[in-house]
């Protein structure tokens, strides 16, 4: 089986570029942030307090997550229900972000990730697929771009999909959960020491992706 480890800052365009190179490669696409994002959601329906991390990790228990497929596209469910689109606001990025740093939620989700790429070619993305999920993935890429860029691309999208986007606002948030996702202690982004570091600040989508293909197909021969 062959893993590819696709691991950098939100809004870089990490799930965008793999759903792609997995459809062109035959492999599958996991997006990792899903789960995380699945326990937001969770939380915040909960009513919980996401900074007591003792009432998080007892409402684990209470959570069941799975992956399934649907015309190949991830879909998340939470305790029986598809979340697959309730979890994609910035209300449950926020949150995931802050519950993410709880180690015994990481291990809560680590099994369901490794159990993907036993059975499957994987492309797998998140913050330390490369470092902690699949440290023996034969292809591990960092992919980043510029806090800049990546609030400009977030901001276009959202107003393509029609909705009023507030650029500083973005950007804010986007600093804010690069600080979280790179200072926690438990599995903080960094690239791992055997990654390939790809900056897409000045690459278009098409570039891009036809870098991480290539990169994919040499690396995975
Ligand atoms: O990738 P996405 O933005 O959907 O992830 C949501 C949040 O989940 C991230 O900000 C990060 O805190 C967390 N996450 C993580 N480890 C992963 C994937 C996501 O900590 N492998």
């Amino acid at each position: 089986m062959i893993s590819v480890a696709i691991d950098g800052p939100a809004g870089a365009g990490k799930s965008s570029i793999a759903k792609l190179a997995a459809a062109e490669l035959g492999y599958i696409y996991i997006d990792t942030g899903a789960l995380y994002r699945a326990i937001g959601l969770f939380c915040i329906n909960q009513e919980l307090d996401i900074h007591n991390k003792n009432a998080v990790i007892s409402s684990l228990d209470q959570i069941k997550i799975n992956i399934t497929f649907k015309n190949k596209e991830q879909r998340v469910i939470l305790n029986g229900r598809d979340v697959s689109d309730e979890i994609r606001t910035e209300q449950v990025s926020r949150t995931a972000s802050v519950v993410s740093a709880i180690p015994e939620v990481r291990a809560f989700l680590l099994s369901l990730q490794r159990s993907f790429a036993e059975k499957n070619n994987v492309i797998m993305d998140g913050r330390d697929i490369g470092t902690v999920v699949l440290p023996n993935a034969q292809v591990k890429i960092f992919l980043t771009a510029s806090p800049e860029e990546r609030a400009t691309r977030r901001t276009k999208q959202l107003e393509e999909k029609g909705i009023t986007a507030d650029y500083e606002q973005i950007l804010k948030d986007i600093i804010e959960r690069d600080y979280n996702d790179s200072h926690r202690e438990t599995a903080p982004l960094k690239p791992a020491a055997d990654s390939v570091t790809v900056d897409t600040t000045n690459l278009s989508f098409e570039e891009s992706v036809a870098r991480i293909t290539k990169l994919i197909k040499e690396s995975a021969k």
